[in-house]
């Protein structure tokens, strides 16, 4: 297994952090064009909870998230610029461009990472990216979530996995890096419908793949759906039995950005394990000692 931590150390020499940034757009499955509401985990914030406001210039943004940093990232570290709440490419193609490239001018920026959804890739929008990917290391993180059409739509994910197949295929063609976040445990998967899902993801030829159990947050549906009893999360172990499952099938040639998330405390309802951060990585480390 490659983790990120190797990755970026490889390729840029140190340990790179994450200066999330929230660009002032929505998303289809929020403003009607594909549904409204969001997909049925999705807090009303998107998935920028941690993201600085978005009415701030994108320098502003990095400056107050590198501050924020400040104590945990080493002397030397560089930064991400990751455009993380949202759908970060639902904009005009003239915005994500003076936005990336306001990020690429920022003096501690050493990539960028632009979190999106697959059906969110017009052509004018990938020419900017591809366009970006030849000056400066981009990722593009898609979320698929599931390979499964039927899961997917009970979640109202809003597009099928065939969209994804293609906006791989497209980043790949513009040699951007891409990266599969993927969730385990969704209502009515299977555990081997979860490694299907990264056994898609690879085949496609995702470079990366970031890995979280479902969250329950209030003000979603799946809050709704749980707190009526309808619906279940993964304990720890389950969960991370299932990640062991998925790192094998991942093989050593796709990176592993993440191997669970980080709920936001104020909304989490379940799993209340997630919740005690350093237990979780205390956990992860006695029990992928081997491979970290
Ligand atoms: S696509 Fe992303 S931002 Fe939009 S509703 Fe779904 S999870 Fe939220």
């Amino acid at each position: 297994m490659i983790t990120a931590t190797k990755y970026y150390k490889e390729r840029f020499g140190h340990k790179m952090y994450k200066a999330a940034i929230s660009l002032p757009v929505t998303c289809p499955n929020r403003d009607g064009t594909k549904g409204v509401g969001g997909c049925a985990f999705c807090s009303a914030q998107g998935s920028g909870e941690f993201a600085s406001s978005c009415k701030q210039k994108v320098r502003e943004q990095i400056d107050d998230a590198i501050k924020k940093l400040a104590g945990k990232a080493p002397e030397g570290t560089g930064y991400i610029a990751y455009f993380q709440s949202y759908t970060s490419t639902y904009c005009s193609a003239d915005y994500l461009l003076r936005s990336l490239e306001e990020a690429m001018e920022h003096p501690l920026v050493e990539a960028l990472s632009v979190a999106t959804r697959p059906d969110c890739l017009p052509e004018d929008i990938l020419d900017v990216l591809g366009k970006a990917a030849s000056r400066f290391p981009l990722f593009v993180e898609l979320g698929l979530q599931t390979s499964d059409d039927g899961t997917a739509e009970g979640f109202g994910r809003g597009y099928e996995t065939s969209v994804y197949d293609s906006a791989v295929k497209a980043l790949k063609e513009r040699n951007i890096n891409v990266i599969t976040h993927i969730i385990f445990g969704l209502p009515g998967e299977t555990e081997d419908m979860m490694i299907q899902s990264v056994r898609h993801a690879v085949r496609c030829g995702t470079d990366g793949l970031k890995f979280t159990c479902l969250y329950i947050l209030k003000g979603t549906r799946y809050g709704t759906l749980y707190e009526q009893g309808k619906i279940d999360v993964l304990g720890r172990e389950e969960y991370f039995d299932i990640v062991k499952r998925a790192l094998d099938e991942a093989g050593d040639d796709v990176v592993i950005h993440r191997l669970t998330g980080d709920g936001p405390k104020s909304l989490l309802i379940a799993p209340m394990w997630t919740a005690d951060k350093r237990q979780v990585i205390n956990y992860i480390n006695r029990r992928f000692k081997d491979l970290l």
